[in-house]
């Protein structure tokens, strides 16, 4: 069964077009967040008539203020693909004021997907979780995933009620706290992500292809095989491609891989 990555950073690998036949070669779903609108471009071009690979439009938190002047470019990328990432906040950069003016763009980005509907968007909430679950409110039209979520415990059920998924990478297993936290979550919120290449495996940068392991500390987490494991992932995976516009669930979910954005 098909492995899933829900955060992968696929043009700042060295060689992202050798990475991507990689993730075709071995069928991974890998949705490939970009951090600014400007390089969005660049990894739709190359994941163009790939069946597995899907370009998520973003503005990382880090630098969401210097690059604010690029959102127009964010909304014509949102009439493309209903994936967005990597968005959110991150309370441990800047002073108040940017946390400010990083607050109002993520209110925006948000809204904006809230408009276009049926979006899936995967949220980094360092140091910030309850201002992230804030912002996304109860009634959001879309599917959030949270990002390496760091957060407490009541933050975290907070955001299972604003209906957010948890994507788990190969450092937060290699964590005890992180893993206390998986195991809180419940089964059907949870999805893989590699966040490569910044997280790394033994000695190299994390990628799409390793989720297999992700998936076996999750199998130990839940007591389950291995395959299991995987085919729990899989499942959450198909169920939120099959939100439809209204933010509802159709009954029958669907994993046709798209030929293009
Ligand atoms: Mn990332």
């Amino acid at each position: 069964m098909a492995l899933i990555d829900t955060h992968c950073h696929l043009d700042l690998y060295e060689q992202p077009e050798l990475m991507l036949r990689h993730i075709e070669a071995a069928r991974v779903y890998t949705i490939a967040v970009t951090n600014a609108p400007s390089v969005y471009a660049y990894t739709a071009t190359i994941a163009a008539g790939t069946r597995f690979i899907r370009p998520a439009v973003g503005l990382h938190p880090e630098i969401a203020v210097a690059r604010a002047a690029e959102l127009p470019l964010f909304w014509r990328a949102l009439e493309t693909t209903r994936y967005v990432g990597e968005v959110g906040l991150d309370y441990t950069v800047g002073e108040a004021p940017e946390r400010i003016r990083q607050r109002s763009l993520f209110e925006e980005i948000l809204r904006r997907c809230n408009e276009r509907g049926n979006t899936i968007v995967t949220i980094h909430s360092r140091r910030a979780a309850d201002d992230v679950v804030d912002v996304i409110g109860e009634g959001f039209r879309g599917t959030p995933i949270l990002h390496w979520y760091s957060g407490s415990a009541r933050t975290l059920n907070r955001a299972m009620r604003a209906g957010c998924y948890i994507s788990v990478n190969p450092a937060m297993v290699r964590s005890h706290r992180a893993i206390k936290m998986v195991a809180n979550v419940p089964r059907e919120r949870v999805l893989t992500e590699s966040d490569g290449p910044f997280v790394r495996v033994d000695g190299r940068a994390a990628t799409p292809l390793d989720m297999d392991l992700v998936c076996e500390s999750l199998a130990k987490v839940w007591r389950v095989t291995a395959a299991e494991a995987v085919a729990t992932v899989h499942r959450n995976f198909a169920v939120l491609l099959d939100h439809d516009s209204k933010g509802q669930r159709k009954t029958t979910a669907s994993m046709t891989p798209q030929r293009k954005q």
